[in-house]
């Protein structure tokens, strides 16, 4: 269904952002991944995406924490694959504390990575889509973009950001063939996850088992984690034509989370 489509998913080296590469280029896009890691493990990645759907995929290295480098990516994802349609701001960090002792460098990159980034790819990306009149743009929140956690401010704060940018950016396309949504995820597990994990357990002085049963999932109704290629299905749905009249939702796939 997005044969001839191309599209910039950030953060993808790993994770729900491969998972969604991964989706895209199953349903026929072409894809540039992004994201921070080994080298040679990431040209595996790539290739892999490139030999599995026989599809073009191209690597880009932008630090989403620079908004020069990600509007260099958007620019050469626009000349190398023709077009960028498809934006999925999916790049993420997380750190764990009490606000009294939250480092302030952390905080700060946890606004860049999980908010700021998402504003630079739009600004980027978005003239490309109007000047063709077709876009989707999918950014990922959380269930934490609607609901908080305590010791988690910096990225209940960025997610509730994200949400009001997804908002914002929708009321203005409004009118055009180009959408702007927000994927909620629950838990999945992921390696963000599995140091988040690690984390709590230092906080709370528990297990891991412990905490994955009474803190991880305590919070989760299906006592499941949400699985990447479930998200990835939203993706692509979100990406066809039969989902033209989502925008400026923000997308709960979360196990009943925020049903409480
Ligand atoms: P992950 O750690 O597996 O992947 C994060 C990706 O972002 C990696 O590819 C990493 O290289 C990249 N990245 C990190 N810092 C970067 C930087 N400075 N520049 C470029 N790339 C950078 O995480 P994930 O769990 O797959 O999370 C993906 C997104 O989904 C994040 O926005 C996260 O907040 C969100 N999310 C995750 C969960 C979950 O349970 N895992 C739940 C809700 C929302």
């Amino acid at each position: 269904v997005l044969k001839g489509k191309n599209a910039v998913i950030t953060g993808s080296t790993s994770g729900i952002g491969l998972g969604m590469a991964r989706a895209l280029a199953d349903s026929g896009a072409n894809v540039m991944i992004n994201g921070l890691g080994d080298a040679g493990e990431i040209e595996a990645t790539r290739a892999a995406i490139e030999n599995d759907f026989g599809i073009t995929a191209l690597y880009d290295g932008a630090n989403m924490l620079d908004g020069e480098e990600i509007t260099a990516m958007i620019t050469r994802a626009e000349s190398e694959l023709g077009s960028v349609d498809i934006l999925i701001n999916n790049a993420g960090i997380q750190f764990v504390s009490a606000i009294d002792e939250f480092p302030a460098d952390k905080w700060e990159a946890i606004i860049s990575i999980n908010l700021v980034s998402n504003f630079y790819a739009i600004k980027a990306a978005l003239p490309g889509m109007k000047e063709r009149n077709w876009g989707r743009i999918i950014n990922l929140a959380s269930a934490h973009g609607l609901v908080a956690s305590p010791f988690k401010s910096a990225y209940v704060a960025a997610k509730h950001g994200v949400l009001g940018l997804t908002k914002s950016v929708a009321l203005e396309i409004a009118e055009s063939p180009i959408t702007c949504n927000a994927i909620c995820p629950g838990y999945v597990r992921t390696p963000l996850v599995d140091g988040q994990i690690k984390d709590q357990a230092k906080v709370h002085n528990m297990s891991e088992e412990q905490v994955i049963r009474d803190i991880i999932l305590a919070a989760q109704p299906s006592k499941r984690f949400v699985e990447v290629e479930e998200l990835g299905q939203l993706a692509v749905f979100l990406c066809t034509e039969a989902a033209q009249s989502f925008n400026g939702a923000s997308l709960p796939m979360e196990g009943g989370w925020t049903a409480r």
